[in-house]
């Protein structure tokens, strides 16, 4: 399977001479859309190793070396809400073609992204995806995934979800989708909030849970997680156990004291110190996801029952210290001081 616009392995595009000596400059953008600037170099500097490679229109060697070397995927993402478009705006940024499928209509979000829109599940998987994204909450992926006409899509299509739990979506994946289909269970560790600067030395976990040996089902696997490499992700591969072992402290943690906050309903001051600055920060980040997204991490997490019991008991313990301390010293105040009024007394 040749995937659309993966250059074929054996065609090399090599500069024949070194463009350092003062080459004129070139400003143009980079697949991503940032200015870059670039030797402009003579149409005879490139030659095309290769006899069935296609004639060479540009012949600027360093943004030509990282297109060529890059597949363009045609990805569906099934679940277009907060966290899908966020993530379809970078893939559409870097070049890639965006289907999307969602139970509301986002045929304008999707448009402005430059995205094509599918209202019905059997439309889009005819459209023949290289990826197809799972990016529903945590609670209806299950429904969703079974709703798909799986029987339109290619066979060896690759099944990626995003979901921030991984052992329940790698368990699904396997037990509904057929042997053929390739499987990467991945975490992106940031969302809107926290990645409305950019991506780069963000935490993105993946778990190639089962990926076919052939040349382009590995390129394939290689091209999506370069998506984030690209960005300046920090990859972790990990197994989805391993996550959710981990996760449920940093992250279940972390949202559920955000939520307890949020009940507190913290106002700003203009006394505000540093640290509480902080927690005020933690409460509009983990409150911006949905509840169902907190209510996910929860149901979805084995670790997380574990983790909120001990929190309870942690705030128990603390209580308890605190409390001891204020009735040690009441009590000694109470006796050293009926002493005291004794002594008084008795003069
Ligand atoms: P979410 O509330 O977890 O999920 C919203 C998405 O789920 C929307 O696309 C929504 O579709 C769909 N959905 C909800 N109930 C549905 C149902 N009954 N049937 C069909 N679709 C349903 O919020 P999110 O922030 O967009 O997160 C999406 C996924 O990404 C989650 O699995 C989450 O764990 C993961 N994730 C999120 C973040 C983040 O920071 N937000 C970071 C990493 C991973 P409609 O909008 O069409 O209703």
């Amino acid at each position: 399977m040749l995937l659309s616009g993966v250059v074929p392995s054996h065609t090399t595009l090599l500069p024949t001479s070194s463009h350092s000596r003062a080459a004129p400059l070139r400003h143009r953008h980079d697949p991503v859309g940032r200015a870059i600037t670039v030797p402009l170099l003579r149409r005879s500097a490139m030659t095309i190793q290769a006899r069935d490679a296609a004639p060479v229109l540009d012949t600027e060697p360093q943004p030509l070396k990282l297109l060529d070397r890059r597949t363009k995927l045609k990805i569906a993402v099934i679940g277009f809400g907060n966290f899908g478009q966020f993530l379809a705006r970078t893939f559409a940024a870097q070049g890639h073609e965006i289907l999307a499928y969602s139970r509301t209509d986002y045929s304008d979000a999707a448009r402005s992204l430059g995205a094509a829109f599918f209202d019905n599940q059997h439309d889009l998987c005819e459209q023949h995806p290289d990826v197809v994204l799972l990016s529903t909450s945590i609670l209806s992926a299950e429904a969703v995934l079974r709703s798909l006409p799986i029987q339109r899509l290619r066979r060896s299509t690759l099944f990626v979800d995003v979901l921030s739990v991984k052992e329940f979506p790698r368990n699904l994946f396997l037990q509904l989708l057929p042997p053929d289909f390739d499987i990467l269970c991945t975490h992106p560790m940031f969302g809107p909030e926290s990645g409305k600067h950019g991506w780069a030395g963000l935490p993105f976990v993946y778990d190639k849970v089962r990926i076919g040996d052939s040349d382009d089902r590995v390129e394939r696997c290689r091209a999506f997680l370069e998506i984030f490499e690209r960005e300046g992700c920090r990859m972790v591969e990990m197994s989805c156990a391993e996550h959710d072992e981990t996760a449920a402290e940093i992250q279940f943690l972390t949202h559920t004291i955000g939520r307890v906050l949020a009940k507190l309903d913290l106002k700003s001051t203009p006394i505000n110190t540093k640290g509480y600055e902080t927690l005020l920060t933690l409460v509009q980040n983990t409150c911006s996801d949905s509840y169902e997204l907190y209510n996910g991490l929860f149901i979805y997490n084995k670790n997380s029952t574990e983790l909120i019991e001990k929190l309870d008991g942690a705030l128990d313990t603390m209580k308890k210290e605190l409390f001891e301390r204020l009735h040690g010293i009441f009590r000694k105040q109470l006796f050293e001081g009926s002493a005291r009024r004794s002594i008084d007394a008795g003069k």
